[in-house]
Parts: structure tokens; C-alpha cells; sequence
């Protein structure tokens, strides 16, 4: 081998921030706070900013491999964290606020954060947990506090340079089965990932759009939208916690919003909202639906009724988030608009340049590329896990692959399709029914917000699927409806056994929660 001989510059998220002052000085981050009026500045407003609290927190005592923990919504704030911390070499423990208090404790306990900043709506959560927390000697309010400790410390700073592969952020996955599992991000998977997302094979950012991040800063970086709208000069817009389709809609018209991104249940109350108030959002022209399957009525919708395009995402904790991306291609194009739709809003994406994927059959080998055989999800490349924090072993195997735990096929464009989660298929009568494909089937029918399916224990079939249903607000929907909904559209072996209506459970991460669900129903088909 001869070596190259250019520069090896590390990869360092502080770069990101350097940059798009630099570059997009004068673009505006728009952030709406808690309890407080709405805050307005720019990437070089930014990076002031953020020298501030980098000077701050080594006051403080924060050094490089320190633990920091933020408790906090989609605000500057937060952002300001998200650059100051890892911009030091230490890391970003970013809580997620919806998991039970015992699991908070146990992921600010096991990353052995010093220091924990939070949102004043948490400050009661944090009077609760913070007996139990074992390592966290200060104490920040992200309020006057905060501003307090920045107050008065140099606007610029040398960041300093080191390994790439140092650890930037803490993310725990939610830890539906047993403890949370820490996943650390390094400064290079986050600024691979970044320019990755940016690309026009998944997010397709020009320094013309105004990105506003739904899906939340604490789970797995808010799909790396806080890295990936800087790099191209996109206008940021931080909603704090205020999902709601009025809020939402607010802000998309106030200040121009083109690109949004969240988890399905957002959009659902959203496009309620836009039919009831009778409003479009104007600017919008891209969302990034992710985090559980989208149904295929939300994407038909977003585009029918107001011409925006829907990309779904897949993803996981454990791969930064982006795995794939529904984006248009050449290929798909040429078949018509139609069958282009059809074939973006039934599958969850395409394979993106930096992360592998291969479909594994039960015997280990390889499924075809070929939309039909389905298998084990695995993945690869450097923003997915190696190895879970403060474990012994590797998470994945000595050649790379990582079990996603879905259940996917591939086909020959590249796209791959999510079939289930591995836990939540459901076997019936030795074959398998997806509980996707149901509930994306359901959750079209008018009247329907939520729809779940869940395998039920059958005293004939081993399982067979429960259709729980959670109407929106002052529908009138019933049972008979929804079965006559389904019935021209799946195969008659797949129609649920019986249809409950219900509030369906959400974990922490926005997914519906099929190990509730199951306990909650499991007596109800005995003796059928
Ligand atoms: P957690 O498991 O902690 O709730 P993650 O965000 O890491 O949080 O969850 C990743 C899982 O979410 C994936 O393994 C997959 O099962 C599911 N998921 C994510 N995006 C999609 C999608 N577009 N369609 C179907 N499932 C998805």
C-alpha cells in the first residue's frame, strides 16, 4: 500500500458550528422556549453563544470524556448544548424525559453525568429523581440560570482538536425490554451521518430551506437535523415542545417553513388539525415521517391535499438514526407518477451511500434482493453501534453486521421494506402476519387515528391478530365499519379476529406499545 499523502483533518462536530458561522452567518435559528416569548438569532449568534457556555462549563469543572446530561426540549438552549459539550471532548447524555422516572435515573446514574441541565417544565421530574442521582453535583435550569452562567465569558473560542472517534453524544434506546442500552455516538459517525443526511438521496437540503426539527433533540440527535441544516445553510426552526397542530402550524406559516420531520403520530393530529381549521401550510414541501411505519394514507394525504412530499425514514438509536430514505429515483420515475408513489409510500426507503444492509434468512444466508423474501435486518457502516456503552461485548458481530431485530425484504431499486419487528410478529397457524401491513391498512379508514395490531394468544392458531382501534375525537366509527374497510383490501386468512376500540399506549418514543397492548388483551380470544 502507499499511503495518501493528503491532510487528516478530524472529523469534529465543532467543525459543523465553525463552518456555518463562517459560511451562513447571518442564516436565522428561530426557537420558541418555555414560558418565555420566542427567540431569534443566527449561526454566528450561535457559535457566540456557544463559546460562552463551552468557557462555562470548564468553570465547572466539565473536561474531555466528562458526562453532561441535558433534560430538555427543541430549543437554542439545547442546541447550544449539542455543540458546546461534545466541542469540548466531553459527552452529551441527552435524557429522554418520557421514560419512567426509575429509567431516567438509572440512564444519568450509568452515564455518570456531573452536571444536568433542564427545562423548566422538568424541574418538578428533577426535585423527584434527584435524591437518587449518584453522580450530579450541579444543577442548571435552562432559564435565567443558564443565562446567568454564560453571562460575561468570551464569545470565541479555540475548539480543540482531537480523535474523531472520541465519544459525542449518550443516546439510550427505551429500553422497552430491560434496562436502557447506551449508545455512544463518535464525532465522526455524527459529522458522517450529517453530510450523509444532507444529500439529495435522503433529505436533499439546499441553503434555501428552512428545516424545523419535530422529532425531538433527545432522541438519537433529532435524526441529525441540528448537524445536517448548518452544513447546508439551512434556516432552523425549533418548535420546544409545543407539538400541537396549532403551534405547529404557526410556525411552518410564520417563518416559512419548507422541511419538518417527525414520528407518525405528530403528523396524524397535525392533518386533523389542517382539515378541521380548514388551513394548507403554504411553504412546506418535504416531511420525514420515521420511528414507526407510516401509514400509507398519511403520505397519500400530505400530497393530495396539499402537495407535499412525504420521506419515509428508517432508522434506529443504534444507527444515528439514518438507515434509509424514500426518495425518488430515475428508475421509479420512468414507471409513472403512480406507480413512483405507490412504490415510495409502501416501502420505508432506499439504501443510502454509507450505511449496508443485507437481509439474512433464518440459516444465515443472504435473501435474494428481490422484494419477496423476507429475513433479519442487519447493518453496517460507521454510524452504526459497535459496541453498547460500558458492555463487555460487542453488539455486533466481528464482521460488522448489527441485528436491527426487524424483519425486512430488499428489492432490486435498493428499497427495503420494514415487514415487522421481530418481537411483534404474529404467528398464526404456522404462518406469519404482519402487524405493519394491518395496521397501515386500518389506520385508512375514515374515523381511525390509531390503529394496532397485536398477535393474541388462539387456542387453535397459537396467535391470531387483535385490531385495537383509537378513533379520532367525535367519529362514530365502529367495528362493523372497519371490518367492511378491510375486508376488499387484505387477504381473508390476515382479518383480525376481533376489533376493540381503545386509547392506544405510545412509549417513550412515540412507537404504539405492543408489550402493553399484549398483556392489556391477552385473555381476550381464550375459549373463542
Ligand atoms: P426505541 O426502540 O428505543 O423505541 P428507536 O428509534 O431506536 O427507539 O427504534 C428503532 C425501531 O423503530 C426500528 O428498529 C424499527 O422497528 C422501528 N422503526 C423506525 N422507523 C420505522 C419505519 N419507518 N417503519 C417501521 N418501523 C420503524
Amino acid at each position: 500500500m502507499t499511503p495518501g499523502l493528503m491532510q487528516t483533518t478530524p472529523l469534529m462536530i465543532s467543525g459543523i458550528l465553525t463552518y456555518a458561522a463562517q459560511a451562513h452567518g447571518a442564516r436565522e435559528i428561530v426557537s420558541r422556549r418555555i414560558d418565555e416569548p420566542v427567540h431569534r438569532y443566527d449561526y454566528a449568534g450561535l457559535a457566540r453563544r456557544t463559546a460562552q457556555l463551552a468557557h462555562a462549563l470548564r468553570r465547572l469543572g466539565v473536561k474531555a470524556g466528562d458526562r453532561v446530561t441535558s433534560l430538555a426540549w427543541n430549543t437554542h438552549r439545547h442546541l447550544e448544548l449539542f455543540y458546546a459539550v461534545p466541542g469540548l471532548g466531553a459527552v452529551l447524555h441527552t435524557a429522554n424525559p418520557r421514560l419512567f422516572d426509575e429509567q431516567i435515573v438509572y440512564t444519568v446514574n450509568h452515564a455518570q453525568s456531573g452536571v444536568l441541565f433542564y427545562d423548566r417544565n422538568f424541574a418538578a421530574l428533577v426535585e423527584r429523581i434527584r435524591p437518587q442521582l449518584t453522580t450530579v453535583t450541579t444543577f442548571v435550569m435552562l432559564a435565567s440560570d443558564y443565562e446567568t452562567l454564560i453571562a460575561g465569558e468570551l464569545e470565541t473560542i479555540d475548539w480543540p482538536v482531537f480523535d474523531e472517534n472520541a465519544g459525542a453524544f449518550l443516546c439510550y434506546t427505551s429500553g422497552t425490554t430491560g434496562d436502557p442500552k447506551g449508545v455512544l455516538y463518535s464525532h465522526r459517525a455524527v459529522v458522517l451521518h450529517a453530510m450523509a443526511g444532507g444529500l439529495n438521496s435522503a433529505f436533499g437540503f439546499t441553503a434555501f430551506d428552512v428545516v424545523m426539527p419535530c422529532s425531538s433533540l433527545y432522541h438519537a440527535t433529532a435524526w441529525g437535523l441540528p448537524f445536517s441544516a448548518p452544513i447546508c445553510g439551512a434556516k432552523l426552526v425549533l418548535p420546544a415542545d409545543r407539538m400541537d397542530g396549532a403551534s405547529l402550524h404557526e410556525l411552518i406559516q410564520g417563518e416559512g417553513v419548507t422541511f419538518t420531520g417527525g414520528v407518525p403520530t405528530i403528523w396524524t393530529l397535525y392533518l386533523d388539525w389542517l382539515d378541521k381549521a380548514g388551513q394548507r401550510p403554504d411553504s412546506l414541501k418535504r416531511v420525514v415521517i420515521g420511528g414507526s411505519a407510516v401509514p400509507r394514507a398519511m403520505a397519500e394525504a400530505f400530497k393530495r391535499l396539499y402537495g407535499v412530499q412525504t420521506l419515509q425514514i428508517w432508522g434506529m438509536t443504534e444507527t444515528c438514526p439514518i438507515g434509509v430514505v424514500a426518495t425518488p429515483t430515475p428508475a421509479l420515475a420512468a414507471q409513472g407518477e403512480e406507480a413512483m408513489d405507490e412504490a415510495l409510500w409502501t416501502r420505508q426507503g432506499r439504501l443510502q451511500f454509507g450505511i449496508e444492509l443485507r437481509v439474512e434468512t433464518e440459516d444465515g444466508i443472504e435473501a435474494p434482493w428481490d422484494g419477496e423474501t423476507s429475513g433479519a435486518l442487519l447493518v453496517r457502516g460507521p454510524w452504526v453501534v459497535r459496541r453498547y456503552f460500558k458492555k463487555e461485548a460487542d453488539a455486533a458481530r466481528a464482521d460488522g453486521w448489527f441485528d436491527t431485530g426487524d424483519i425486512a425484504t430488499l428489492d432490486a431499486n435498493g428499497f427495503m421494506r420494514i415487514t415487522d419487528r421481530q418481537k411483534d410478529v404474529i404467528k398464526s397457524g404456522g404462518e406469519w402476519i404482519s402487524s405493519i401491513d394491518l395496521e397501515n391498512v386500518a389506520a385508512g379508514c375514515p374515523g381511525v387515528k390509531i390503529a394496532a395490531v397485536v398477535g393474541v394468544p388462539h387456542p387453535k392458531w397459537e396467535e391470531r391478530p387483535l385490531l385495537v382501534i383509537e378513533a379520532h375525537e367525535g367519529s362514530a366509527v365502529c367495528k362493523a365499519d372497519v371490518l367492511a374497510y378491510l375486508a376488499p383490501r387484505i387477504v381473508k386468512w390476515w382479518t383480525p379476529d376481533d376489533v376493540v376500540f381503545a386509547a392506544v399506549p405510545l412509549t417513550a418514543t412515540g412507537k404504539i406499545d405492543k408489550k402493553v397492548l399484549r398483556e392489556t388483551w391477552k385473555g381476550h380470544l381464550v375459549g373463542v
